[in-house]
């Protein structure tokens, strides 16, 4: 019988277990998690120190025991994959076991990229990635003894962060080296608009400027800025990205970048070694070329190519677009494509709190952000997709007249449409 391992069992390792099976594979299949928990979802820990969600509802594909049954797997929990010799298809276990195995898929994510906080203890520095971060963090503002925090980070962790501080009444400082908020993903003036509408809510945003140093002070934390300034306060939480979880990997064997390199099938540079989800690089529609797009649904989809070709079938995922779909004190910033690819920049709506500006080229929406137009998002990104990747779709008038209908311009639509929006 055929073995395979599941090297990291979140969101992507979980639907290529589920799609391997569903296929049909009966192989042997080991999953290692160095968690000790069911796979979750990063997106909900947010969510459950908000107190919007209770703690069972961030592991959405049910206990670690349900899983084993309907999936059928050895699980090895608590256990880190240590390395992979990709060319013997061999694992070691951080115990020094060393297990061979037909086919190997690496699904092991991304972790917060947290650097040393000058001289700051431990317990005033926060990030959000994982579950126990969640649990950390929830816990600090159940003690009720932060009144000022430090978020550094103008990126979309970061800003669920200052709302939920913000929700507490507790002060909120943001901070990034970037000029403006959401530097990989907002044009200049769809920034200028939510930062007006931070400022106004008592957000204090430092953008431009780094943290130089960072000490205790009389209880307190003393965060020194790179224009001079000083902030105090109780705790730092850093959101300033993620690194790819690949210490497994070595890099003399298979071709990464700043992930795992794939192509449409999941394969990597080395047979029967597979990648899904945040840890790996594929195909983004919008660059002849690939990236690491770290999203749910491109977790979902890779991981689910992945199972399948492991199982013998021949499926492929064509690839994704940069996004992001963020709902925040009372505003919706949608973006969909590379801010940084050249074209024409026209704004198509700019009524009260609504805002859309798009780069075009070749007559094409290249990347676009929608702020306050939240019921039009679905739509535009299934338009950019088709358009992106099926660039001969004739425009469906039914789809057109509800894109109109839903309040988006007949010049925006008609680009979306693979017109020439005249
Ligand atoms: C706060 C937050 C908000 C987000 N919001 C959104 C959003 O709005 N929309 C969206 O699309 N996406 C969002 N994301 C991103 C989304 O959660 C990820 O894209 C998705 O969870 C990736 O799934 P994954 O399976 O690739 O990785 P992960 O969920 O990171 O799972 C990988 C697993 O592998 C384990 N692992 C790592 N190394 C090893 C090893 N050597 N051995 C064994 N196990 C290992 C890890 O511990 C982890 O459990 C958000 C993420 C965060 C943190």
């Amino acid at each position: 019988m055929e073995r395979f391992a599941i090297v990291g069992f979140g969101c992507a390792g979980c639907h290529a277990l589920k799609a391997l099976r569903a296929a049909g594979c009966s192989a042997a299949v080991d999953v290692y998690s160095d968690t000790g928990l069911p796979p979750y979802n990063p997106m909900l820990t947010t969510y459950y120190v908000k107190g919007k969600i209770p703690y069972e509802a961030m592991f959405p594909f049910g206990s670690m025991e349900q899983l084993k049954q309907e999936l059928s797997f050895t699980l090895f929990d608590q256990c880190t994959a240590a390395s992979i010799d990709a060319g013997a298809r061999t694992l070691r276990r951080t115990d020094g076991t060393v297990q061979t195995y037909d086919k190997i898929l690496v699904s092991t994510g991304a972790r917060a990229f947290v650097p040393p906080v000058g001289t700051l203890p431990d317990e005033r520095i926060f990030s959000m990635r994982s579950v126990e971060d969640a649990v950390r963090l929830k816990e600090a503002l159940a003690g009720g003894t932060l009144r000022r925090v430090l978020v550094v980070g103008a990126s979309m962790v970061g800003i669920k962060i200052v709302e939920l501080l913000e929700e507490r009444g507790i002060e909120v400082v943001l901070s990034d080296l970037a000029p403006h908020i959401f530097p990989t993903a907002a044009f200049a003036e769809t920034s200028r608009r939510i930062e007006g509408e931070l400022r106004e809510r008592g957000i204090v945003l430092r953008f431009g400027e780094k943290t130089t140093g960072a000490c205790e002070q009389d209880g307190r934390a003393e965060v020194s800025f790179s224009g001079g300034d000083r902030e105090i306060v109780d705790a730092v939480v850093v959101c300033i990205g993620t690194r790819t979880a690949l210490d497994c990997l070595a890099p003399e064997q298979v071709e990464i970048d700043r992930g795992v390199v794939v192509d449409e099938h999941m394969q990597t540079s080395v047979p029967d070694l597979f990648a899904a989800g945040d840890c790996c690089q594929g195909r983004d529609l919008s660059i002849e070329g690939t990236r690491l797009i770290g999203l749910w649904a491109n977790a979902v989809c890779q991981g689910e190519t992945a199972g399948k070709n492991m199982a013998g079938l021949d499926a492929a995922y064509p690839g994704n677009l940069l996004h992001n779909i963020t709902h925040f004190m009372d505003m919706d910033f949608v973006s969909f494509g590379d801010k940084s690819l050249p074209g024409e920049r026209r704004v198509f709506v700019d009524k009260g709190r609504q805002y859309a500006e798009a780069t075009i080229s070749d007559g094409r929406v290249r990347c676009i952000n929608l702020l306050n137009l939240f019921k039009n998002s679905g739509a535009v990104k299934n338009y950019m997709l088709r358009a992106l990747y099926r660039h001969d779709t004739p425009a469906d008038a039914q789809m057109k007249a509800v894109l109109l209908k839903s309040g988006l311009p007949r010049e925006l639509t008609e680009l979306l449409m693979g017109g020439e929006g005249t």
